[in-house]
């Protein structure tokens, strides 16, 4: 039987109704001939309320609790979307995590997929079951304890069951109806895109693009799986949405491709650190150990034997961060004059696999943000993408002026 893996997320399954909605999509593939697994979310809105419930509860957490609180929202849509789907006499069982059962790392909060054993799923479909509605977001470690795979982990879980299962295609349903130029709620112009590449779909996403978590994209590249984005409030076909896809299979030529921001974004600046070897690892073993994300890193130039050093990170990891420099500094690892927080920043990022071949993209989002007045903090680049840190106030603005500059509103 030919098999879809079906993924929706939080404002697709957002109440009752929704469920029924996305039921319907579900019950519509089953009658074309599809065995279905269907990833589901928590309800919107359900995950950062469980968070917040832990973060009230312990500040600094243990990550196999807040685990353990946080999957609990999938678990409730998974049901439901099984018996909605029961009342539409489609045969469906739903199947958290552990009963998979989903093997994962044992990294909580983070947890990255080990393997997914087929056997038990595979043996529902073959009583006759139609369709398997999967828990995303959650898996089991070897410990035994319930992990989850980090915000948006759900399509990470959609683009795993369909590699582990060899479906036809991993289709994610959400509320816009494919991946845009940039987030359609920040400009109207945003333009939405019949076709992205793995490689470009990858830098958005890990800079702030929602629409598809990080990793689920790595996966999908790396196994090759047909994956689109498309809307789960809208009729739609095989044509629907965005295909994200291999660098040849795409017509359009452009340079830039898309704009990407990340709002909660923190700079953290340690003033008059000794500048002798080591002390970068000093600073940043540390700030790993306790599970600190450091993104941007700028060293400055050394005056008389000192220098500052500046790095972000997202903004509910400043308390560890600060835990974790002031205990290094307690035990001598390093010294450091001042420790300065600056937790108003946003990260506003350009990607375009044409990057590669084109010189001058800097030149001009450095000049699009300077015709706005716009002060830059921090820079860095790589092959296929430009990011910059500045002032949270200007976030918007910033993604407008840049797609504005790079004329992103019109195909190419
Ligand atoms: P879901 O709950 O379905 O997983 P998400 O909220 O995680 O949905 O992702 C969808 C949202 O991603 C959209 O509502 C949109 O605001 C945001 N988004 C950010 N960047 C983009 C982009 N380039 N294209 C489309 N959507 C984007
Ligand atoms: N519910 C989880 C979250 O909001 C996972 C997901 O929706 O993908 O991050
Ligand atoms: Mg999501």
């Amino acid at each position: 039987m030919p098999l879809l893996v079906m993924k929706f997320g939080g404002t697709s399954v957002a109440d009752l109704s929704r469920i029924k909605n996305a039921a319907a999509k579900v019950k519509r593939e089953v009658e074309r001939g599809y065995d279905v697994i269907v990833i589901v979310s928590a309800m919107s809105g359900k995950t950062n309320e469980l968070v917040g419930w832990v973060e009230q509860t312990s500040p600094l957490f243990d990550a196999r609790e807040y685990d353990a609180v946080v999957a609990s929202g999938e678990n409730v849509t998974a049901g439901l979307m099984a018996l909605t789907l029961q009342e539409m006499d489609v045969p469906a069982r739903s199947w958290q995590g552990w009963q998979v059962p989903i093997h994962t790392t044992s990294a909580h909060s983070s947890a990255r997929f080990v393997s997914i054993p087929r056997d038990n799923i595979d043996a529902k479909f073959a009583e006759g079951f139609k369709v398997a509605v999967v828990a995303g977001f959650q898996g089991l470690s070897a410990e035994g304890r319930i992990t989850t795979l980090g915000r948006g982990g759900s399509d990470t879980t959609a683009v795993a069951f369909a590699a582990a299962f060899g479906a036809e295609r991993c289709d994610i349903y959400t509320d816009v109806d494919g991946v845009y130029t940039t987030d359609p709620r920040i400009t109207e112009k945003a333009r939405k895109l019949d076709r992205i590449a793995f490689e470009e779909m990858l830098e958005l996403a890990s800079l702030g693009a929602k629409v598809l978590q990080t990793r689920s994209v790595e996966l999908a590249m790396r196994y090759k799986v047909r994956l689109r984005v498309l809307s789960s409030f809208e009729d739609t076909d095989e044509n629907s949405g965005t295909l994200v896809c291999d660098e040849d299979e795409i017509m359009e030529s452009r340079v830039v491709s898309g704009v990407a921001y990340s709002r909660d974004e923190a700079k953290m600046t340690l003033l008059k650190v000794a500048d002798r070897p080591g002390v970068a690892a000093a600073i940043f073993g540390p700030l790993a150990e306790a599970g600190v994300n450091v993104d941007m890193i700028v060293q400055n130039i050394s005056e008389e034997g000192f220098t500052d050093m500046t790095f972000s990170c997202p903004t509910n990891q400043v308390l560890r961060a600060e835990k974790a420099i002031n205990e290094a500094k307690a035990r001598g690892a390093y010294e450091f004059g001042q420790l300065i927080v600056d937790d108003g920043v946003a990260k506003i990022s350009v990607v375009g696999i044409g990057m590669r071949s084109h010189a001058g993209v800097a030149a001009q989002m450095f000049a699009a943000l300077a015709a706005e007045n716009i002060n830059i903090k921090v820079i860095t680049t790589s092959e296929i993408k430009i990011s910059v840190l500045i002032d949270r106030k200007y976030m918007e603005l910033a993604v407008q002026a840049l797609h504005d500059a790079f004329q992103l509103d019109k195909a190419s």
